[in-house]
């Protein structure tokens, strides 16, 4: 068991690759509290949870409100005593070509995907430091760097500026014996992709995905979670300020 007597603060847990990370470390015996702004699909994460022998919480929140973050975290410590590990996975995604971005689109996903880690950050951090460990691990994106996707400038600018803060976080907390590390991941299968396109388009995209990568299928939530529990372990010690790409291979932007 790699996390035997860790508390983790997993966002976004409800379904896909927060899920995933959510039951990964709970295999691995950590406490896990699924936060979401979904909270019956939260809930019923922690049920799975709890149902395979593991010990979870569900817990409400918007990791773009300040308020609700930090009432979450005081709701996690009052449960676990703890937070050793902060997955700030919770994101979103609004596909415009710039000219038709609306202001409230490119303000919610920067709200959700970039202050949402600053806010989850700001929250954990002093309870991390207080008992020198922790482990921050922020949920970026190759659209963030490198590969320019078309139609994605709040979330590419979003995801760009969660890698910089992860090594801004990085230089600050490491002091503390804190780690911080970006997992960059290429396309995984998930419903985030389908937002905003046509049943054509998605059935255009799962077939193209078989062709972007030289392992030539798409990524999985669990490829993801594989990596998250690599970082969030002992394994993974002398590693941060770190994005690391998990993409299978991205032929497009190599
Ligand atoms: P998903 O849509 O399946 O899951 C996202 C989860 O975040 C949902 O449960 C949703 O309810 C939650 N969420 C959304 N807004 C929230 C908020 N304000 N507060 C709390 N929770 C909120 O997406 P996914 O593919 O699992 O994405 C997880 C992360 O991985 C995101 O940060 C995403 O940008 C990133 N990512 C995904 C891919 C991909 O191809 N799927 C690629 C690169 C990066």
């Amino acid at each position: 068991m790699e996390l035997a007597g860790k508390v983790a603060i997993v966002t976004g847990a409800a379904q896909g690759i927060g899920k995933a990370i959510a039951k990964r470390f709970a295999s691995e015996g950590a406490a896990v509290v699924v936060a979401d702004v979904k909270f019956e699909k939260a809930g019923r994460i922690a049920d799975e949870i709890k149902a395979q022998g593991g010990t979870a919480i569900g817990a409400q929140v918007d990791v773009a409100d300040k308020s609700e973050v930090q009432d979450m975290v005081r709701a996690a410590i009052e449960k676990f005593e703890a937070i050793h590990i902060l997955v700030n996975n919770a994101g979103i995604m609004r596909r415009a070509p710039l000219l038709e971005l609306t202001e409230e689109a490119w303000d919610t996903t920067i709200n959700v995907d970039l202050k949402g880690v600053f806010n989850c950050t700001q929250a954990v951090l002093p309870h991390m430091i207080k008992q020198r460990y922790g482990k921050i691990i922020n949920i970026s994106s190759i659209a963030g760097a490198g590969h320019a996707g078309p139609d994605l400038a709040s979330y590419a600018a979003a995801k760009a500026g969660v890698m910089q803060l992860t090594k801004v976080t990085a230089r600050e907390a490491g002091q503390y014996g804190i780690n911080v590390n970006s997992i960059s991941p290429g396309l995984i299968a998930t419903s985030l992709g389908y937002v905003d396109r046509t049943k054509e388009e998605t059935e255009e995209s799962v077939e193209q995905r078989k062709t972007i990568t030289l392992l030539g299928r798409p990524g999985m939530p669990e490829d993801v979670a594989n990596l998250a529990l690599f970082l969030a372990s002992e394994d993974s010690s002398f590693i941060t300020g770190q994005v690391i790409t998990i993409d299978g291979g991205r032929i497009d932007g190599m």
